[in-house]
């Protein structure tokens, strides 16, 4: 099944529940406009290369489209799709005045020099700044994406239009970035954990992770669940894992990523783990922070833990989810558990069109009000409809979209 058709299954079930009419459902899952564009780009040697681009904009009832740009060799329209129908349920989940989009380049960039990524990531602004803008679309970090990739972006595109700087978020602190920012899908992540534990009475101190991805989302979720007193016994990326039953150090264990690409692979204090054993692994909760698609039917069944907070977009496929939901395992949604990200983003937003900084506590406090609000609005819904928790926060996420696509008129 593909990831569109995945996502469609997620939606089609909260329609259902929601009993929307055919010509709502037919509205909300059809994507405004899809953007494919070739980048060329000079390489270090002088080879001309072509690359696939990316943007997909999925619904902007709610406001502006909204969602990551990822660089990654697996990219593909139908993926960008799913993931862009994900922003639009994330947005309204977490209640933020904005729809859903996504781009992407098929691309390896570990194989790109600085110079050729820069090359790469203004060429793409070049063929796409028409149909975006700080009230259009606005892209932001994502899969292999970081803040000065941003900074290109912003610079671009104000180098077409004029000083823009609202035009993408996840930009560097110094250049209209905000505080919080890079660490706000991991807070995110956090936050969902701790609510989710709370309703079975159990505190975050003493229980125990395991996390499968170590890049932005990971690393920073697995800071802030140490600091809380967690114990991570589990990551793994695609460099390799370490496993610890009575806990690894997570400081160390940043340290020793930072001196390596950021792999957790070779991490001397623990037994070497992979990516696979890290999802079947003996934990309370397993935090998906990767790439989409590696639960699926095939591994649903190993699974050990009790709750799964998804950290990365779709990592659950919906044959796994029903599994997984058969086993009484709680799954906390991607379109709820990560949207700390977009949430900050748009704070990020409300900084730059105010010309105006706010502090890192500031915009974490908010961020946290804004997930615990959509939280416990799922969680009311989950109690009132006895409904899986995906299940619910679609039915959230639609019927906030559904009422805006039926106030506006077709
Ligand atoms: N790429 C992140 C996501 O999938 C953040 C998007 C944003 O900040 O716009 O949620």
């Amino acid at each position: 099944m593909s990831a569109s058709e995945d996502t469609l299954r997620y939606v089609t079930e909260a329609a259902d529940v929601l009993a929307l009419p055919p010509r709502i459902r037919k509205l909300l899952t059809t994507p405004e406009r899809e953007l494919k564009v070739q980048v060329a780009i000079e390489r270090e040697n002088g080879e001309v290369a072509v690359f696939s681009g990316y943007r997909i904009q999925h619904n902007k009832a709610r406001g502006p489209y909204k969602g990551g740009l990822r660089y990654h060799p697996e990219v593909d329209a139908d993926e960008v799709q799913s993931l862009a129908a994900l922003m639009t349920w994330k947005t309204a989940v977490a209640n933020i005045p904005y729809g859903g989009s996504k781009g992407g380049i098929a691309c390896d960039p570990g194989k790109l020099s600085e110079r050729e990524l820069e090359r790469l990531t203004r060429a793409f602004v070049g063929k796409i700044h028409e149909f975006i803008g700080p009230q259009v679309d606005i892209p932001a970090p994502d899969v292999n994406t970081n803040a000065q990739v941003m900074a290109w972006f912003m610079d671009e595109y104000s180098r077409l239009h004029g000083f823009s700087p609202a035009v993408v978020t996840g930009k560097p602190v110094d250049l209209f970035g905000s505080e919080g920012r890079d660490e706000a899908t991991g807070f995110g992540v956090v936050v969902a954990t701790e609510r989710a534990l709370a309703l079975e009475n159990r505190p975050v101190a003493g229980v125990r992770v395991a996390l499968q991805g170590f890049g932005n989302v990971g690393s920073h979720t697995a800071r802030i669940l140490a600091e809380k007193g967690a114990k991570v016994v589990a990551v793994a990326d695609h460099t390799g894992g370490a496993k610890r039953a009575e806990g690894l150090d997570v400081p160390a264990l940043l340290d020793y990523a930072r001196k390596n690409k950021g792999g957790v692979g070779g991490f001397p204090g623990g037994q070497p783990t992979t990516s696979p054993e890290t999802l079947a692994a003996d934990c309370d909760v397993l935090i998906p922070a990767a790439l989409g698609h590696v639960l699926t039917k095939e591994n649903a069944a190993a699974v050990r833990a009790k709750w799964i907070v998804e950290g990365a977009n779709a990592p659950t496929t919906p044959d796994a989810d029903a599994i997984l939901r058969k086993r009484g395992v709680t799954v906390i949604p991607d379109i709820l558990a990560n949207a700390g990200g977009v949430t900050a983003s748009y704070f990020e937003w409300v900084q730059n069109l105010q010309q105006h900084r706010w502090g890192r506590e500031k915009v974490l406090d908010e961020t946290r009000g804004v997930l615990a609000r959509a939280f416990d609005t799922v969680a009311g819904i989950v109690r009132e409809k006895k409904l899986a928790w995906r299940t619910a926060a679609f039915v959230v996420a639609l019927g906030r979209v559904a009422k805006a696509v039926a106030l506006r008129g077709l």
